[in-house]
């Protein structure tokens, strides 16, 4: 690799990371031990809710800073501990007199407003299963989704009810409330009622219900990448892996601002962006608006951020706002900054030590997995390019797939598919209404991911690309994430996707769509650079034969680049599902 090592102080030096010693934590790690770190609930009961809220008043912090809410049009918002555990243990008898019990499923549809953060937990507290949805979804991926979930409730604002759900409402008989965060007690849309009226109604006591570690409590949509998303299963006992990979692989303490970008319309934005700050006992900061360099920077700086969970798209966004915007703020408070959801190309790891002083820690893991599996820690060096270690508690290996099962690959560098042994606590328990389609990831004792990856000689896992999008060529067998991550490095490139080719010699060939930065225009002298660039750096048989310049590439929501789509259009094949898509280049 032509990137340097990133060193870390010794243990005992400078900061006091949770986790100091990554393989003595490995080698002494128990999941006990850290459910543990919990409190629990009488007779064995465990709710994710009391963890991350109630718990916090039984030890006298009820008084801390749970919440800081920055709106769109800067206005702000704080809660503490305390207040947030009165609104949700009024959200709670809300839904109770509503004749919303255990098991029933409340989903949400809003942007980060602060209801959302109530309605979560509260329905938790309440026993019921939560299931976020990113408020841009369109009406149709909002009412396949709360069909497939079984929908009872539905917590939305009045503009997204009216543009999104009202129009089908009555095709879901099951769907029996929809209590609009926004809107008074007059001139409400049939069939709806103001949660603000429901909650200053409400008593702000409730007794949080005993659910048992293996009870459902959310469900959520993977991004879509790949094609239709699926449903993914979890329980309350997944609170132990949310707060552990929180403490060791976020270091989240207690005195910390933590800011984690992600809507809670995915799973990181619930599990990091909700759940493991709170247990944490840190301040969780919630920003409304959407991206915007300066913005980002300036609330970085003001609100004296110290951990800084965001995604590669994110970050690349930022790099092509360059590195001097970054020097204007003030970021001595930001001490750990950690990145998800896509491959992060050591570029970008590079440039975030030079912008901010410290790198990016890339950690790997999926909706399925619930909680980061691999991680880079904060007191362990960094080889940029690679998603760094698996986590204290999980097992994880290279396989590969034969006719009789799975077999592990122990030679360094060999890629296989990324396997996980199952066991730990945010494991899904299944997909809504798929169980061939759960059944079939686990294989000889092993969930495999779909995801092809390599681990060198020291441990260190390195991404090669999802199953779905690897290319065969010629003998080779190609990551896209490799030859992505070699155009990166030039300087007029923003955003590359890569895809494989069916081609009648080689099997397939590398195609690169790339998007430039600002400043730079698609011409044939720089698609030859760029070709002469990649096979310098990749040899020809990895390098791409062909680029197409994009002003931007096709995205999910949440961010990443679906190669899938890059593909079908590029084949003239049908686009499938679609209802992730973000920026739609056609
Ligand atoms: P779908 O399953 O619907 O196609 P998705 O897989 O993108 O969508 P998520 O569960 O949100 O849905 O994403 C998990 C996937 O994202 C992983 O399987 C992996 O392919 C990718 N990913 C996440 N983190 C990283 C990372 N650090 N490096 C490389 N890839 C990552
Ligand atoms: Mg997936």
């Amino acid at each position: 690799m032509p990137w340097d090592t990133i060193r870390k102080p010794a243990a005992g030096e400078g900061a006091r990371p949770n986790l100091r010693s990554y393989p003595e934590a490995y080698a002494s790690f128990t999941w006990k031990a850290a459910r543990q770190e919990l409190d629990g609930l009488p007779g064995g009961a465990l709710n994710i809710a009391h963890e991350a809220v109630d718990r916090h008043l039984a030890h006298g912090h009820g008084g801390r800073l749970a919440l800081r809410w920055l709106g769109k049009d800067d206005a702000s918002r704080d809660f503490t501990y305390g207040e947030l555990a009165r609104l949700t243990n009024r959200f709670a008898n809300v839904l109770t007199e509503l004749g919303i019990g255990k098991g029933d499923r409340v989903f949400a549809l809003a942007g980060r407003i602060p209801e959302l953060y109530i309605a979560a937990l509260g329905t938790l507290k309440n026993g019921s299963v939560f299931s976020p949805l990113f408020s841009a979804f369109g009406p149709e991926p909002v009412r396949s989704r709360m069909e497939l979930g079984d929908a009872r409730v539905l917590v939305t604002t009045e503009a997204l009810y009216r543009k999104k759900v009202m129009a089908w409402r009555n095709d879901l008989p099951q769907l029996r409330q929809v209590l609009l965060a926004d809107a008074g007690e007059s001139a409400l849309p049939p069939g709806t009622l103001s949660l603000t009226a429901a909650m200053n109604r409400a008593s702000e006591n409730f007794q949080i219900a005993p659910t048992r570690p293996d009870d459902m409590a959310l469900v959520h949509f993977t991004s879509g990448t790949t094609g239709r998303p699926k449903g993914a299963v979890h329980v309350h006992e997944a609170v132990a892996a949310h707060h552990i990979t929180g403490k060791l692989a976020l270091d989240i303490h207690p005195e910390d601002r933590v800011w984690c970008t992600a809507d809670p319309g995915w799973v990181t934005g619930m599990s990091y962006g909700i759940i493991a700050p709170l247990t944490n006992g840190a301040t969780l900061l919630v920003d409304e608006a959407e991206f915007d360099a300066e913005r980002w920077y300036r609330t970085l700086q003001n609100e004296r951020v110290t951990v800084w969970y965001t995604a590669p798209t994110a970050i690349r966004m930022l790099m092509k706002a360059g590195t001097e915007i970054a020097r204007r703020y003030d970021l001595r408070h930001l001490r750990f900054l950690a990145s998800v959801g896509e491959p992060l190309n050591p570029e970008a790891v590079v440039w975030s030590a030079e912008a901010f002083g410290r790198p990016f820690h890339d950690n790997w893991w999926q909706t399925e997995t619930g909680g980061i599996m691999i991680a880079n820690f904060p007191s362990m060096d960094i080889k940029p390019g690679s998603m760094g270690r698996p986590v204290p508690g999980v097992e994880a290996a290279i396989v590969e797939r034969g006719k009789d099962g799975v077999a592990t690959v122990e030679s360094p560098m060999k890629v296989g598919e990324l396997a996980l042994r199952p066991g730990w606590p945010s494991m899904f328990r299944g997909y809504l209404h798929e169980d061939e389609r759960y059944r079939k990831c686990f294989v000889g004792g092993w969930y495999l991911t779909g995801d092809l990856a390599m681990r060198d000689a020291d441990g260190y896992y390195w991404f090669v690309g999802r199953a779905d999008d690897v290319i065969k060529s010629a003998g080779h067998l190609i990551g896209p994430f490799e030859v992505e991550s070699a155009l990166m490095e030039h300087p007029a490139v923003a955003e590359v996707g890569v895809i494989g080719k069916p081609d009648p010699v080689a099997g397939e060939t590398v195609k690169a769509f790339v998007a430039l930065k600002a400043g730079h225009e698609p011409s044939e002298a720089l698609r030859k650079a760029l070709l002469g660039h990649a096979r310098q750096r990749l040899g020809a048989a990895v390098a791409p034969k062909d680029i197409d310049f994009r002003a931007n590439l096709p995205k999910t929501r949440s961010g990443k680049i679906m190669r899938r789509l890059l593909k079908a259009r590029e084949l003239g094949l049908p686009e499938g599902d679609l209802s992730t898509l973000e920026s739609d280049e056609k």
